[in-house]
């Protein structure tokens, strides 16, 4: 079992400011463990190709507290200052190692045991694992025919030429709208009469994609079900109408792996986890970071929760972990 100061569950951008904050406050060595073959899985996989990454993102800009800030910039800069940072603060990152048990032994130190068979003692253990892992899915079945044309996440290959349909009302579902009506007819489904989530530049392209004809909007809507047609996907709205897509994409946020943190005796209130200001759980030593513990999370503020994280591991645990 390997002994370090602090395991981070994640190497998204909070968990990696996590460990930029902790080594640079002399804590050392502090490891973090990734599920995925690479850093910040929910950048990689959800943001399409070129997405433009926004500091100010559902509308609320955040001061940057931490060492880690950046400017509005394409999601491939954005990955590339990840990795610059990794290298730079020297982070030992550890992939394709999901965290899987996080138990509280009887010193009061934790043992960390992953997925890729690795296991670690801490005295103090940070989970930033986000909340995109598990998005959220509609109420109804979705039946096992149409399962290659349902999506809850852009396709890694282009589509074009297709009608299609996305489903939700905040910024990421814009944003795959107008990525989509670029190659595609595509209709966005919002169950409200107002969007009123989306930020100003999501807002804006919307309009210009609805204007250009290649989006319809279809506010006020609300999906009763989906069912198998030839090679479509036939969709049943409330309303009575019924329309064929090529392709049905979701986007209904995410919510929080309240198994996961129940499974490790974490209190949640619902799907929220219940932390204190400073992201400590009701287990003593063990913060959250990043989306998991804010209301409306975004990489700055992520960025941010892990610095208010690392000053508490320091004013609380500073004998343990220096
Ligand atoms: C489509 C879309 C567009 C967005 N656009 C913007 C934007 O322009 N600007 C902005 O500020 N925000 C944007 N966001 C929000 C932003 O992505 C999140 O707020 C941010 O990524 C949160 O960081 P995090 O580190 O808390 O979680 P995540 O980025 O979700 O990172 C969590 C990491 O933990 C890993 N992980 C999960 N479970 C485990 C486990 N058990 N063990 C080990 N590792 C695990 C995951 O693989 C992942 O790498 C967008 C989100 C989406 C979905």
């Amino acid at each position: 079992m390997e002994q370090v100061k602090i395991v981070i569950a994640g190497a998204g951008p909070a968990g990696i400011a996590t460990a930029v904050e902790a080594k640079e406050a002399g804590i050392d060595p502090v490891v973090v463990c990734e599920k995925a073959g690479h850093l910040c899985d929910t950048v990689v996989t959800l943001f399409h190709e070129g997405k433009r990454v926004d500091p100010v993102y559902r509308k609320v800009k955040v001061e940057p507290k931490g060492l880690l800030s950046f400017d509005t910039e394409s999601r491939e800069e954005f990955l590339d200052r990840m990795e610059r940072v990794v290298k730079e603060y020297g982070i030992d990152v550890r992939f394709r190692n999901e965290v899987q048990k996080i138990e509280r032994q009887d010193d009061g130190s934790f043992k960390v045991i992953t997925g890729g068979g690795l296991e670690f003692q801490a005295p103090v253990v940070v989970v930033a694992i986000g909340i995109f892992g598990k998005p959220n899915k509609p109420s109804y079945p979705i039946p096992k025919e149409i399962k290659d044309k349902v999506f809850f996440a852009l396709p890694k290959k282009p589509i074009t030429g297709k009608k299609v349909l996305i489903v939700g009302g905040g910024d990421s579902a814009a944003e795959a709208a107008c990525f989509l009506a670029k190659e595609n007819e595509a209709f966005l489904s919002y169950r409200r009469e107002k969007f009123f989530r989306i930020n100003e530049v999501n807002m804006c392209a919307l309009d210009d994609y609805s204007s250009k004809g290649s989006l319809t909007l279809m506010l006020g809507t609300d999906i009763e079900g989906l069912e198998p047609k030839d090679d479509k996907v036939l969709v049943h709205f409330k309303d009575g109408r019924d329309m064929e897509f090529d392709a049905v994409f979701y986007f209904l946020g995410g919510m929080a792996p309240s198994t996961f943190l129940e499974g490790i005796g974490v209190e949640c209130d619902g799907r929220k986890p219940k932390v204190g200001p400073d992201g400590e759980s009701n287990i003593p030593g063990l913060f959250l970071a990043g989306d998991l513990v804010l209301d409306k999370g975004s990489i700055m503020g992520a960025f941010n929760s892990a610095k208010d994280v690392v000053d508490a591991i320091i004013a609380k645990y500073g004998d343990k972990v220096k």
